[in-house]
């Protein structure tokens, strides 16, 4: 079985700046590729669990999401680091109706635990809000809001 570190996108691995997809728009939040190596180094899968509702209102599409992951992992592959997986939701209630996969739901955690043979006792999940912490912990995955987590790191790696 694998361990799996779990993470958010916005927020999370990027700032957040509403509705991010264009490439131009994305930026790193100072650390987290360096944190994303070390678990790397240490034979984590790293799965990235998305809500998107941008799709599903119309803001852009599943494909502009999946050039800016493409994008992420070649910017991360630079420093030796990587992404395993990108999971998205791109779904909203209003829009689409009620999925099983936008967080707090747990859709998109229980398929990367079935694809990649997760043992959620020795995985984590860094996220910068609720419906992340609360996701996880439905998982069973031990939960933390990302922005003292990476600071700590930050610290030590300085
Ligand atoms: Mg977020
Ligand atoms: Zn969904």
């Amino acid at each position: 079985m694998n361990r799996a570190l779990f993470l958010d996108r916005d927020g999370t691995i990027n700032i957040d700046k509403g509705h991010v997809y264009r490439i131009e728009d994305f930026e790193f939040i100072s650390g987290i590729p360096e944190f994303i190596k070390q678990y790397n180094n240490k034979e984590y899968k790293v799965i990235v669990i998305t809500n998107q509702a941008g799709i599903a209102k119309g803001y852009f599409t599943a494909e502009d999401v999946n050039k800016l992951h493409k994008h992420i992992n070649e910017e991360l592959n630079k420093i030796g680091a990587h992404i395993d997986a990108f999971y998205m939701c791109p779904h909203h209630p209003d829009y689409t109706g009620v999925c099983n996969c936008r967080k707090p739901k747990t859709g998109m955690i229980e398929r990367a635990i079935k694809e990649f043979n997760i043992n959620v006792s020795q995985s984590i999940l860094y996220g910068d809000k609720p419906w992340d912490i609360e996701c996880g912990l439905r998982c069973g995955i031990k939960s933390y809001y990302i922005d003292t987590v990476l600071s700590d790191f930050k610290n030590k790696i300085s």
